[in-house]
């Protein structure tokens, strides 16, 4: 064995095996996995909660993800019920270009909406996992203005819009069911399309977005001012089709996928390294990472900001979000 050379690689394997023991993969139910690298934590509550994370690769179907068999449902909904955005700051607006990231990324979602809804559909009833503040939807609202807007936000301290109407996903009848950054966060991702299939009309459409992990960059990640946290599983072009096409080609047309946003940048350097870890070491301080911030985005914001434009979906799998949209066909 090459590896008994070297102790700390032994080390490494023998772990692996034993975590890859109990583990399936949450797309196809395979059991044989690679490992891809150690979790990059952000905060210590999330690490507290799930400690010594792995990525590891399904050798069947290429997804990559944590052993969601050792995530614990109540506890990840406490994390983002009460620390996600109160405590960990994720998720948050902080300065005028996150927010309008946040817009331009629900204008490049209508504009799909656009393209892919029946055009029968004057008045559609859109919902959305997990607004947050609701930017997806105000977009939804200025494209569709009579439209009626739905969500199930779970963080109370969210303010989102007043014509946002908390309801459950299985229980409507939508014609638009929007997944924007959400299924890379669920410990059961197949079984909550399940359920959002219950309310999705026939021919209504699904749009779902999650960041773009291919492989490369989970590994280079600990080197660049990312972090994992709180992802649990880490889609592809390939492997986000694969999971819809074996286990919901039955019910759910996959009508395209794409990525959008920037083309992904790999970096190894060790200046990206120091990045992260000044990043680290100023959000223990809130108020001046708040004021670095806003300074920041005094000087860039504005004329970065106006050159934002998420709407350019390529049949290419290396810009930094995926996108799919699938009409449900039965
Ligand atoms: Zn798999």
């Amino acid at each position: 064995m090459r590896s008994l050379v070297i102790n700390g690689r032994i080390f490494c394997d023998i772990i692996s095996i034993m975590g890859a023991c109990r583990m399936q993969c949450v797309s196809c139910g395979g059991k044989e996995f690679s490992k891809i690298t150690d979790y990059i934590y952000k905060e210590r509550l999330f690490k507290q909660m799930f400690p010594g994370l792995r990525i590891m690769k399904c050798r069947n179907c290429g997804l990559c993800q944590v052993c969601h068999q050792e995530i614990e449902k109540s506890k990840l909904d406490y994390y983002y019920e009460n620390i996600y955005r109160d405590k960990a700051k994720i998720g948050i607006k902080l300065s005028s270009g996150d927010v309008s990231r946040f817009r331009a990324r629900g204008k490049a979602l209508v504009g799909l909406a656009k393209k892919y809804l029946p055009e029968s559909v004057k008045t559609p009833a859109v919902f959305e996992l997990g607004a947050g503040y609701g930017f997806n939807l105000a977009e939804f609202k200025k494209a569709y203005r009579d439209c009626s807007l739905f969500t199930d936000e779970i963080d109370k301290t969210i303010e989102y819009p007043p014509e946002v109407n908390i309801a459950s996903p299985d229980k409507g009848q939508y014609d638009v069911v929007l997944l924007s950054h959400v299924l890379e966060h669920l410990k059961d991702p197949k079984e909550y399309i399940y359920t959002v299939l219950k309310g999705l009309k026939k021919d209504g459409i699904m749009i779902v977005e999650t960041p773009n992990d291919i492989t490369e960059v989970l590994i280079h990640r600990g080197n660049q001012p990312y972090y994992h946290e709180p992802h649990i599983t880490f889609f592809d072009k390939d492997s986000i089709s694969y999971f819809f096409k074996i286990n919901f080609s039955d019910s759910l047309m996959m009508l395209r996928v794409s990525t959008a946003g920037d083309v992904l940048r790999i970096t190894s350097g060790t200046l990206a390294a120091a990045k992260r870890r000044l990043r680290d070491l100023i959000s223990c301080f809130p108020a001046v990472f708040k004021t670095l911030i806003n300074i920041k985005s005094l000087l860039f914001g504005s004329r970065a900001v106006e050159k934002i434009d998420y709407t350019n979906d390529s049949d290419e799998g290396n810009r930094e979000f995926l996108r799919v949209v699938l009409r449900k066909i039965s």
